[in-house]
Order: structure tokens, then sequence, then C-alpha cells
């Protein structure tokens, strides 16, 4: 029954076809040592025998120079043509050329009646295994015809020359198509493996999400409720407490905060991921919300003497989510203050572009190399350098920010040099009146 169901009309067909299919450069590379191997052994050992005593006449000068000519195809072959070529129609045009050399030396050894017959099947069994169809076809009908050419030029009595010819041709069929249908079964079966491969690699990429979606959301919470008990603690005892009890709370207050942003970061890339990520676009005023940033970043400014600096066209409004253009501008604001030495400054900019109006937050602070930026904007990504060591981040803030100002249908670039410094603009929708 079993059986049956791999033998059904589709399964082998689709076995017959998939031969070769695999085939890609490397493979084809592969063929050629294996094969460059076995014409040289073919060579030798063919060389040796034909010293045997076989009892028929054997044409030795012929197998001779045949063999020569055999040894100089190969070298040029395998040598001197250049290694890049290789794939499909290489192969091809070397099979037929084997073939050719298969003709004549079957002919110089007693034609369809002698035993050189047998490398046609080599030759055509490597052709079934490892080519497309087409090739195939044509390979079995071209050693065919050769065989037949043979049975007509031999000497003897024609019918039993033909009947030998017949005899070939049939076993050549046979082969050919028995080791393309196993060639083509291993390719399937590989073909499943490597599916099977890739539809587990993506079920545990989605579980992982899953998994770092769900810690993500259940420590949210005890993150939220510490940082309220440490407020708290803060606005009751601010009064009994010590100098050292003061500095080991803020110091939990910080790294609390930092916690709570990572967590709804990784929530964040996770609904990206899920697409799932959802913006609330409205119009807003660009001004309004730039200068709620710069007054949320003004103490971490002043701790490093660095200047925030407006400008531009301050009456621009655009369309987007106010809470996520917040968190837009306070990623890339936040990243200048942090990637810029003490004493620095940033200008943010508001521009009109038209349709779109555009914000760009410049910094002359450390730069970053033009072969970070390709790479700038991808999840976990850091500039890991001396400059960037002690700077705390997730590598998540860039990603998260493309992201949101694509969702509300804007776009993000980089302009840097190292050592001079970075400007980030994006573009949104413009709201008009
Ligand atoms: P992080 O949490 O590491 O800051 P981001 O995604 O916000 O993650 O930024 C990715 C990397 O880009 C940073 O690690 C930093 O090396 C680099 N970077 C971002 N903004 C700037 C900037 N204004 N100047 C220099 N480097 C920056």
């Amino acid at each position: 029954m079993n059986l049956m169901v791999q033998f059904s009309k589709s399964g082998l067909l689709n076995s017959f076809i998939s031969a070769g299919r695999v085939g890609n450069e490397d493979s084809y590379k592969r063929f050629e040592r294996l094969s460059e191997t076995f014409t040289w052994s073919a060579v030798i050992l063919g060389v040796l025998i034909i010293q045997l005593p076989f009892g028929d006449n054997l044409n030795k000068t012929a197998i001779y120079f045949l063999a020569g000519g055999v040894v100089l195809f190969a070298f040029i072959w395998y040598h001197l043509l250049p290694k890049k070529f290789s794939g499909v129609t290489k192969r091809f045009i070397y099979s037929l050329i084997t073939i050719v050399f298969i003709a004549a030396i079957v002919h110089y050894t007693n034609g369809v009646r002698g035993y050189t017959i047998f490398f046609y099947f080599l030759s055509s069994l490597s052709v079934a295994m490892t080519m497309p169809l087409a090739n195939t076809v044509f390979v079995i009908l071209f050693v065919g015809g050769l065989i037949y050419l043979e049975a007509f030029l031999m000497q003897g009595e024609v019918a039993v020359n033909f009947s030998l010819a017949t005899l070939h041709f049939w076993a050549l069929i046979l082969i050919a198509f028995y080791a393309r249908l196993e060639s083509g079964e291993a390719t399937l079966a590989k073909k499943r493996e490597e599916q099977i491969t890739l539809d587990k690699e993506k079920m545990v990429g989605k579980l992982k999400d899953e998994f770092v979606f769900i810690i993500s959301h259940e420590l949210k919470q005890p993150a939220t409720a510490i940082k309220g008990y440490i407020e708290e603690i803060f606005s009751k005892y601010s009064n009994t407490l010590g100098a050292e009890a003061k500095e080991v709370l803020e110091f939990t207050d910080i790294n609390s905060t930092r916690l709570s942003k990572l967590l709804e970061d990784l929530l964040d890339v996770s609904r990206i991921e899920k697409g799932s990520l959802k913006v609330n676009s409205q119009d807003v005023f660009l001004k309004e919300v730039i200068s709620e940033v710069l007054s949320n970043l003004f103490f971490d400014a002043r701790n490093k003497k660095i200047s925030l600096i407006q400008r531009g066209d301050a009456d621009t409004a655009v369309r987007a989510d106010p809470d996520r253009l917040k968190e837009v501008l306070t990623n890339l604001v936040g990243n200048g203050v942090k990637y810029t030495p003490e004493g620095g400054q940033i200008v943010i900019e508001v521009k009109n572009e038209g349709e779109f109006a555009s914000v760009s937050v410049s910094d002359n602070g450390i730069g970053i190399s033009p072969e970070d930026q390709k790479h700038l904007f991808e999840k976990f990504y850091r500039v890991e350098n001396e400059q960037t060591k002690s700077v705390k981040g997730s590598g998540l803030g860039l990603f998260i920010t493309r992201n949101l100002v694509e969702k509300m249908g804007g776009e993000i670039g980089v302009n840097s040099k190292v050592g001079v410094g970075t400007m980030f603009y994006f573009k949104l929708p413009r709201y008009r009146w």
C-alpha cells in the first residue's frame, strides 16, 4: 500500500523532474572535482587494462591516441579554463565532449560487441542523476544515436549489430530512468528536510518573540510598582532620610526607570514584529512636543553642559501620534546628549517641505562611521568602540524610532562624520489648516 502511494503518478513524476534540481554552483564545482579524479583514474586504468590479452583485435595505437586526447582535453578543461565558469552549461558541454571520446573508444574496441560500451552507461548515469530533465533526455538520445551509428558502421551481420545496439539502448534508458528516480527521491527528501528545519526555526523564532512579550508584559507591573514605591518614599520621608540613603534611593530610581523603559521597548519590538504596533495619528504642533521633550531632557543636558537649541518654523503642525512623536524625539535628542561630549550643543530644527515637515536633530558629538550607519536602525545594533563603551543602552531605540516614524507615514535618515557630529532627520506629513 505504502509502495503504491510512493509510486503514485505524481510522486514518480515529481522525483523524475526533481533530480538535478539542487544543482547550485557549489555542487557543480564538487561534481567537477569528482569528474576530474574519475577521468584521470579511468585513463590510467584503461591504458593498463588494454595490455591484457582480450583475444579480440584492439586497435591499440588508436586507443593510445585517444587516451592522449582525453588527457589533453581534461587538462585544458580543468586547469586552463577560468575557474569561475561552472554550472549546468559547462557540465553539459563536458558530458557531450566526453561522450564523443567514448564513441571513438567504442569504435576502436569492437564497437557494439565490445566491453567499452559500458562507458556510455557511466556518463549517462551521471548526467541522469545530476542534470535537469531536458539535458538528460538529450544526452540519452545522443548516446542512442551514436550506438546505432556504430552498429551501422560495424562489420558483421547487420541484424545482429542492430539487435545488440537495441539491447544497449534499452539498458541505457533503464539505467538513466532508475538513476533519475533515485536521485530525484534524494533531492526531494533533502528539500523536505530543509523545509522542516526552516519551519522549525520559524516556530522557535515565533515562540521566542511570544516569550519575550509575555515576560516583558509580566515584569512591567512590578517594575512600575517599584518605581511608585520609590517616589512615595521620596515624597513622604524625604526629610528623615540621611544623605547616603537618599543617594541609594536616587540610584534605585534611575535604574528602575531604565528597567521600565527597557521593558516598554521590548514590548514595542514584539508589537513591531507581530505587526500590531498601533499609532493614533492626530494634528500635533511640533513646537509643543519639542518644548516638552527638551524640558524633560534639560537636566541630563545640563549635567553635561550641553546646550539644547530650537530653530526653524515654529508653527508647523504634523499628522502624528503625540505620545509616539515624543518618544521619537526623546530617543534622538537623548542619543545626542548621550553621544556628545561635555560642552557640546544639540540643535533641533523644523522645516516645512511642501507636503511634509522635516525635523532634524544635529549634535557635534562623536559621530558614526559609514559602516555603522548602515546598521544603525537594526534591532539591538550598538556601535562598539572606546567612546561608546561606557554609555549604557540596549540598541533598540533607533529600531523602534524608525518603525514609529514609518508607521506615522514618514521616513528617517542620518548624516554623520566621525569626530565632527551627527544629524538625524525625519519627515512627517504636514497638517495644513
Ligand atoms: P542605544 O540604546 O545603544 O543608544 P540606539 O538604537 O538608540 O541604541 O542607537 C544605536 C547606536 O547608534 C548607539 O549604540 C550609538 O552607538 C549610535 N548612535 C545613536 N545616536 C548617536 C549619535 N547622536 N551620535 C553618535 N552615535 C549615535
